[in-house]
């Protein structure tokens, strides 16, 4: 049996380790012993009992792939270097997407870790009054939702760049998101940065490039995301752009390379980045792994426009599509119905 190896257990990288591991020998390489599914992860710091429901075991959903925690520091055409070990491939798929700031993403060694910083970080903001979200785009509009709609007591204050939020989504959406949050007492500051923060006594005082001061015991950064491509930097520096996304075809190969796979956030295709798409590049990956075995044509990965979905706490969301909106009940039931249907399908 050939053998795949997979850096990252996200969702490219385990939807590609289970749909082959009976075709190929495979070994999933990750940071973290587990899946997460980190568009619940908001939820998760409201209400920590929902962390079982969105963690899985990487070992609980592959049968015969082989697993190895730890970090990869290096690759080349042929191994990559985890921990002092070297790796042989045949194929080697990389989807170690990218990093947020903690509690969104984090890459610890350990799973208990993480469950565990998430519950500490509940339990911050059970202590906290004062709460600032820098940034209004996706991450940012869903914790004011998840944060208003379960405490009545916090003062959130939310400070955005642009002029109005989530700012990529029709102008429908943003009046949507801005007059929900409005309505349950957020604070919305736009065309502002925040520039820094000075300590004052038990409080975080911030201050934004206009001169606003917001005091704060807990704030969440909420702008940005930083592909993981780090291990590409000794053997393939020009297959990296400027900001870390990994050069990728449209086979989805490495430029260049016909063994090796990029799928998910690294990779430097134009699109949004969402956890959707990452299950449609493991697609693509997973054929074409079969195709070049079986010495087909490889199929081509094409970008569409894909809907959207937001959630405002338990009860409300926002689902859009092009130029359509749908608001309220639907939205949400459909998200949470994507999450569990994810899950099932990696527990089955
Ligand atoms: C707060 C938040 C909310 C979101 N909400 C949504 C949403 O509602 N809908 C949606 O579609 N998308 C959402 N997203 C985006 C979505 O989560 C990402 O697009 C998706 O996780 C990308 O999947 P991936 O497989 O590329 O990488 P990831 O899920 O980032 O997984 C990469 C894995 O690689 C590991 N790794 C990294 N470097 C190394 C290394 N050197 N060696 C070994 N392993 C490594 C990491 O630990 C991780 O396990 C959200 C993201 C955040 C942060």
């Amino acid at each position: 049996m050939k053998k795949v190896v997979i850096i990252g257990g996200g969702f490219t990288g385990s939807k590609v380790a289970k749909s082959l591991e009976n075709e190929f020998d495979v070994t999933l390489i990750d940071t973290k012993n587990y899946f997460e599914f980190t568009p619940s992860v908001l939820s998760a710091i409201t209400d920590p009992t929902s962390i079982d429901n969105i963690q899985l075991m990487h070992l609980h959903y592959l049968k015969k792939a082989k697993l190895i925690v730890g970090k990869v520091e290096k690759i080349s055409e042929k191994e990559v270097f985890v921990d002092k070990r070297k790796i042989a491939f045949d194929y080697l798929v990389i989807s170690s997407g990218s990093k947020y700031s903690f509690p969104f993403k984090e890459h610890d060694a350990l799973m208990t870790n993480r469950a565990n910083r998430l519950r500490a970080h509940y339990s911050d903001l059970q202590n906290s009054k004062n709460i600032l979200i820098i940034g209004g785009g996706l991450s940012g509009v869903e914790l004011a939702g998840e944060i208003v709609t379960k405490y009545k007591d916090k003062i959130i204050t939310v400070v955005h760049a642009m002029d109005r939020l989530i700012e990529r989504q029709p102008l429908k959406a943003s009046r949507y998101v801005q007059k929900f949050l409005e309505k349950n007492r957020v604070k919305i500051i736009f065309n502002e940065m925040i520039k820094g923060s000075k300590r004052i006594g038990n409080d975080e005082e911030f201050f934004t490039d206009k001169g606003t001061r917001i005091k704060s015991e807990l704030a969440f950064l909420c702008v940005g995301i930083t592909p993981n491509s780090e291990f590409m930097k000794k053997s393939f520096p020009k297959l990296i752009d400027g900001k870390g996304y990994i050069s990728t075809d449209e086979f989805l190969n490495l430029k260049g390379f016909k063994n090796i796979f990029v799928g998910g956030d690294v990779t430097d295709i134009k699109e949004e980045k969402t956890a959707r798409v990452s299950l449609e590049h493991a697609e693509i990956i997973k054929k074409n792994l079969i195709n070049l075995e079986k010495n087909k044509p490889l199929e081509r990965y094409k970008h569409k426009e894909r809907a959207m979905l937001l959630s405002l706490g338990n009860h409300k969301g926002i689902l859009t599509y092009k130029k359509f909106v749908m608001k309220g009940f639907i939205p949400r039931m459909i998200k949470k119905h994507v999450q569990n249907k994810e899950m099932r399908w990696l527990k089955k």
